[in-house]
């Protein structure tokens, strides 16, 4: 009996990591992370550029 769960288990492991690999070519993050990146962000606040920085020196 326990053995049929630990098998259960690991062929539960081989698909989901199965899953995954399928998965992440198609979505392609770390191409969409280098976009989101090199898009330059904006203060929410003021309106400014943030380049380099995470911070605002408006405070936010
Ligand atoms: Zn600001």
């Amino acid at each position: 009996m326990l053995v049929k769960i630990v098998t259960l288990f690991l062929v539960f492991m081989i698909v989901m990591g199965a899953i995954q690999r399928a998965l992440n070519p198609n979505r392609k993050i770390g191409k969409r992370d280098q976009t989101r990146l090199k898009r330059p962000r904006k203060c929410p606040e003021c309106g400014r550029f943030l380049i380099g920085r995470s911070t605002c020196s408006c405070g936010r």
